[in-house]
């Protein structure tokens, strides 16, 4: 038996899936859940098992109510926890702050920790705090792991996760970088050995998770070194409607020349910048097609991003010195060639060599470098729920 439930608890949706890690990536979950409107008078739950979609509508006032619903509506359709034997819940944690490093077997003190670091994350930590209260609750035999969004990054050697600002501030506010999406890359650098046919130990790779949210990482023999988020998700990488790395003298200049407050400047840089910010549209597919029509404003967003991009694998091959693979994943990596041919065009003399026959063709993972090309270069679905899956499965069998 190893089947595991996995939660995304959002503020005001629960995400879920039941999948056996052990049945591998090309099974599928069995049941995925989604729980939306939470806190609304008309919420919405959408169930899939077995091909078929099961729907209901109801007033779904909190996390607890949205969860009874549905796994009632999977027990009356015949796939419920009565017949579907659970090893594990794994829930997802967005940050794990510098306290947990990996994923975390739930109980009171751990969850009194995780509490604790609700400042680090006032907008997420709460929410998934309250999917693990719940979940605990209804399913109190069942293990319950934590896998933290940060966990991969603690890995980091100080000189990569240290701000250069006034250290008694920094120390006593934990002001440093953390990073993010580190289920993803994990998972990512994961596989990649497997497909060099080399152990984990022996490779140095850079992994782009571009997707709407984006980031890079850099990892030698299995642990991450660097990575492009920071204390918070808005830096690095240009993304779907975040800025990524500006000066963080633009923040008193918006204040004191256009007297915005700091929600506003919160909003502005997190929602209305990035491409979406430039263009209009933050869907690559729209980008690309106003691209074509001769958007000027659609032109340049994509070649910022593009700059971005460039920027960090530059980084980053600097600072493993040798690389063995480059992977793409996530929504434009997996599925976004003018992306992935861009990124690493012109890099022959640093060992890239892209073919562009392979970057064309589309489906799961897959090398889309030459064979010649001494840095290898793949497109690797990223699947964070199997991640924390495999996660949870392996803290408590
Ligand atoms: P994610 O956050 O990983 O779900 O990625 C979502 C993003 O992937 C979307 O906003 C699109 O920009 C991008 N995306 C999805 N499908 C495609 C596609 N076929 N071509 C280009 N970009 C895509």
């Amino acid at each position: 038996m190893s089947n595991v439930l996995v939660l995304n608890s959002g503020s005001s949706s629960l995400k879920f899936q039941i999948l056996d890690p052990k049945a591998g990536a090309e099974v599928g979950p069995q049941v995925v859940g989604l729980v939306e409107q939470i806190g609304e008078t008309k919420g919405h739950i959408v169930l899939k098992h077995e091909g078929e979609k099961y729907e209901l509508t109801a007033e779904i006032p909190d996390h607890t109510v949205g969860l009874t619903l549905a796994l009632e509506l999977m027990e009356t359709n015949g796939f419920g926890l009565s017949n579907i034997e659970i090893a594990a819940v794994g829930h997802r944690v967005v940050h794990g702050g510098t306290v947990f490093s990996g994923p975390q077997l739930v109980d009171d003190a751990a969850l009194e920790k995780m509490r604790e670091l609700i400042p680090l994350a006032p907008l997420h930590n709460p929410a998934n705090i309250a999917g693990i209260e719940v979940a605990r609750e209804m399913l109190p035999e069942v293990p319950h792991v934590a896998v933290f969004d940060t966990g991969f990054f603690q890995s980091m050697p100080a000189e990569a996760a240290t701000y250069a600002i006034n250290k008694d501030v920094a120390d006593k506010y934990s002001v440093r970088r953390y990073g993010f999406h580190g289920t993803s890359h994990e998972f990512i650098s994961q596989e990649v050995p497997a497909l060099l046919g080399k152990p984990a130990a022996e490779v140095n790779q850079i992994v782009l998770h571009l997707g709407n949210g984006a980031s890079a990482s850099a990892v030698r023999g299995g642990k991450a070194i660097d990575t492009s988020m920071g204390m918070t998700p808005l830096a690095g990488l240009v993304m779907g409607t975040r800025s990524g790395d500006i000066d963080a003298g633009v923040v008193f200049h918006l204040s004191r020349q256009a007297g915005m407050s700091v929600d506003e400047i919160d909003t502005l840089l997190n929602h209305k910048s990035g491409v979406k910010g430039l263009c209009g549209f933050n869907d690559f597919r729209d980008l690309h097609a106003h691209r074509e029509a001769g958007d000027a404003a659609a032109e340049l967003a994509y070649r910022v991003y593009i700059h971005q991009l460039r920027h960090y694998i530059g980084a980053y091959m600097i600072e493993l010195g040798r690389v063995d693979a480059i992977t793409f994943t996530a929504g434009v990596g997996e599925n976004d060639d003018y992306v992935r041919a861009d990124a690493l065009a012109e890099l022959e003399n640093f060992g890239i060599f892209i073919d562009p026959e392979r970057n064309k063709v589309r489906g799961g993972a897959r090398l889309i470098s030459t064979d010649e090309s001494p840095v290898k270069v793949f497109v690797v679905p990223t699947n964070e729920e199997l991640a924390i899956a495999r996660f949870a499965l392996s803290l408590v069998v």
